[in-house]
This record gives C-alpha cells, sequence and structure tokens, in this order.
C-alpha cells in the first residue's frame, strides 16, 4: 500500500469492542492483571499504552522501521539514544544539528564522560576524520539546521557500518515523507514529534524507530527505565497528525518552493538557502536523496544584520514570531537570537549563524498570502 493509505490505516484499526471507526484514547495509568503474576499485553502506562503503541506501530510503518518508541518530546527521544553511550565514549555529530541536542551534547552528555565532536557531515571525508577509535555513535541531520545542508544519509551509514559504530539521524525537518533512513542504512531514525508529525503546533512529542529488535529491547530498558514517555492525548494528536502528514508536508513544500523562488530574484535578500533551488550546495543530492519535493523549511539573509532581520521578523502577520516548525501555520524566527541563542558567538560564526538570518517554516495557507506577507514585512 502506498504511504498516504497506510498513514490512514496501519495500527488505526477500529475498536474492535465498540466499533468505532477512531480508536478510543486509552486515558489508565495502569491495567487489570489476569492473576497476580501473570500478565496482560499491558500492565502499566509507563512500560507501554494502547494509545502510546497505535501510533508507534503507524509510525514504525512510515519509517520503513520494525519498531518505533515515543517519547514525551524529541529532546527526550535524542536523550534515549545517547543513553546507549557510557564514559569514555565518542560521538561525531553534524555541525548543523538542532540547537538543543547541541546543548545536551555539550551540557548535559560531557557531565557523564561522553565526548562530543562536531564535524560537517556535508563533507564525507572530513565526517570520517573526526572518528576516533573511542566513537560509538555518528549523529546528523538533513536537512540541516539554519542553513539546510543536505547530508548524504546511505554514505554516511556506510561510514558508520565499516566503522562498526551506530548511525543516529534526526528525521524531523525531512519527516519519512520526503526521507526514510533507515532504508538509507540508518540504525536509529529521531523525531520531533512535536514538528511534522503532530503538525498543528498542539502537542509536544518525539520519537525513535529503528529496525533492529536488539537495539529495540535496549532502548524499550532505557525508556521505561527513565520514563520520558509520550502521553496518551498527545498520542491520539500524533497519530491523527500522520493521517494528513504526506498532504500536508507535500502541499507545505510546493509553497515553500515558490517562495524561495521569489524571494531568489528579490534584491532586498542577500541570500537564499533552501535545497530545492538549482543554486544551492545540496540540491543535486537532495533531488535523489528526497522525495519529489525539497521540504518546507527555508532560510534567508537580509544585508542590514541583526537590526533588520529583527525588524522583518517582527513585522510579518501571517508569519508568527516563534521557535518550533512543521506546523499548518507558517513560523518565522531569527536564528541567532532564537533557536541558536545557546551557541557562543565562536561557535555561531563557525557554523555560519549570522545575525541576519531569518528562518521560514512555511505552513499551509496560500502562497500569494505568504507572499504578500513578506513583501510588506520587507519594506522598501
Ligand atoms: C524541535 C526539534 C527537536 C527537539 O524536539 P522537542 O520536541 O522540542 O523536544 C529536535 N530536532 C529538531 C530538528 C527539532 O526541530
Amino acid at each position: 500500500m502506498q504511504f498516504r493509505t497506510r498513514a490512514i490505516h496501519v495500527g488505526q484499526e477500529c475498536d474492535p469492542q465498540t466499533g468505532a471507526v477512531v480508536p478510543p484514547i486509552h486515558v489508565t495509568s495502569t491495567f487489570v492483571q489476569p492473576g497476580a503474576g501473570t500478565w496482560g499485553e499491558f500492565d502499566y502506562s509507563r512500560s507501554g499504552n494502547p494509545t502510546r503503541k497505535a501510533f508507534e506501530r503507524t509510525l514504525a510503518d512510515l519509517e520503513g522501521g520494525g519498531y518505533a518508541l515515543a517519547f514525551a518530546t524529541g529532546m527526550a527521544a535524542t536523550h534515549c539514544a545517547m543513553m546507549l553511550l557510557g564514559p569514555g565514549d565518542h560521538v561525531v555529530a553534524g555541525s548543523d544539528i538542532y540547537g538543543g541536542t547541541y546543548r545536551l551534547m555539550h551540557k548535559v552528555l560531557d557531565r557523564v564522560g561522553v565526548k562530543v565532536t562536531l564535524a560537517p557531515s556535508t563533507d564525507l571525508a572530513a565526517f570520517e576524520k573526526a572518528i576516533t577509535p573511542h566513537t560509538k555513535m555518528l549523529w546528523i541531520e538533513s536537512p540541516g539546521n539554519p542553513q539546510m545542508s543536505i547530508t548524504d544519509v546511505a554514505a554516511v551509514a556506510a561510514i558508520a557500518k565499516r566503522r562498526g559504530v551506530l548511525m543516529g539521524i534526526d528525521n524531523t525537518f525531512a519527516s519519512p515523507v520526503l526521507t526514510r533512513p533507515l532504508e538509507l542504512g540508518a540504525d536509529i531514525v529521531m523525531h520531533s514529534a512535536t514538528k511534522y508529525l503532530g503538525g498543528h503546533s498542539d502537542l509536544l512529542g518525539g520519537a525513535l524507530v529503528v529496525r533492529d529488535k536488539g537495539l529495540f529491547d535496549r532502548l524499550y530498558f532505557l525508556q521505561n527505565a527513565t520514563g520520558a514517555v509520550m502521553g496518551p492525548f498527545e498520542a491520539f494528536l500524533a497519530s491523527r497528525g500522520l493521517k494528513t502528514l504526506e498532504l500536508r508536508v507535500r502541499e507545505q513544500s510546493r509553497t515553500a518552493l515558490l517562495l524561495a523562488e521569489w524571494l531568489a530574484g528579490d534584491f532586498r535578500i542577500s541570500r537564499v538557502l533552501y535545497p530545492g533551488l538549482a543554486a544551492h550546495p545540496g540540491h543535486e543530492l537532495a533531488r535523489r536523496q528526497m522525495d519529489g519535493a525539497f521540504g518546507a523549511m527555508l532560510t534567508i539573509e537580509v544585508p542590514g544584520g541583526l537590526a533588520a532581520a529583527k525588524r522583518v521578523c517582527e513585522s510579518t502577520k501571517l508569519f508568527q514570531l516563534a521557535v518550533s516548525l512543521g506546523a499548518v501555520e507558517s513560523l518565522i524566527s531569527q536564528p541567532v537570537l532564537m533557536s541558536h541563542s545557546s551557541y557562543d558567538s565562536a561557535a555561531r560564526a563557525a557554523h555560519g549563524i549570522t545575525d541576519g538570518l531569518i528562518r521560514l517554516s512555511v505552513g499551509l495557507e496560500a502562497f500569494e498570502d505568504l507572499r504578500d506577507d513578506l513583501d510588506r514585512a520587507l519594506g522598501t
């Protein structure tokens, strides 16, 4: 079956007891057991909950994986993957990873003795060179944030295989509609379900998806032992989001491409970073790797620096000034003051996060309205 059909039907079978087309939300902390010391399918909602499981089954199917785990947030999911590591272990991470992942790696993992090296995952030779005998995991993102850099997922997975290390990827920006990293050889796919999977700015959630049963068992143990699971209401909303995921992502990507093309020809903009534009360094790779569209995130740079970018971000009406992304509502943000404010200025400079950058999350509004909104905000 096709992606959008599976998004509606896998894991979302009607309720056998009542025939309800939409399965009920299982708001329970605990489950009655058949006997003392004998267990049913579910026993306690931290360990497993039917509404959470339904979402996990749908997402695992869409990512082409065997097993998914749903978390309270995306960061809880990334943290769980990082708990596979211990003192002395080393991670090589892409240099344009999500700001929260950067903070987790540099301010939390370092305290438990896990070392991290950032290297550009778009430069495979440099990325591989950062691997040491202590390296246990590679961690990448594609498209990367906020440059929209495209990493060759299959090539990084091949490096990981050859060097005998795990490879994890934050697939939040692409979503499984556009990139399915497990099919390209990745070991762990991570999502902030807060973004495209949920898609309506009304939930926090995260997920890990894997194919290997042994790896799943280790992650399940860590999740259950530490407890940052997705709640049943969020799981219901996330499942509801998945049903329209493909339609939303394809339509939002279509509008993003139109906006990118319009902005690229505008004298008030100094740079447009969007993998759908032929001028983007990742364009050819994105055409091969991403499934028929380039995503709905784009970054622009205005020539006037911090103040000019701030003025634009504070002037749009439809593009609302907020962090986060991936929802039907378009959002605008200034990375240097918002998503990447936890970077020190040297790290910001090293990662090309300049003062004039503006990040757009293109929603489901009409292209013409979004264009007019930006046109007004950019001024004359
Ligand atoms: C938002 C985001 C996260 C973190 O997810 P939360 O749900 O906010 O914890 C991780 N990676 C990327 C790419 C994100 O956009």
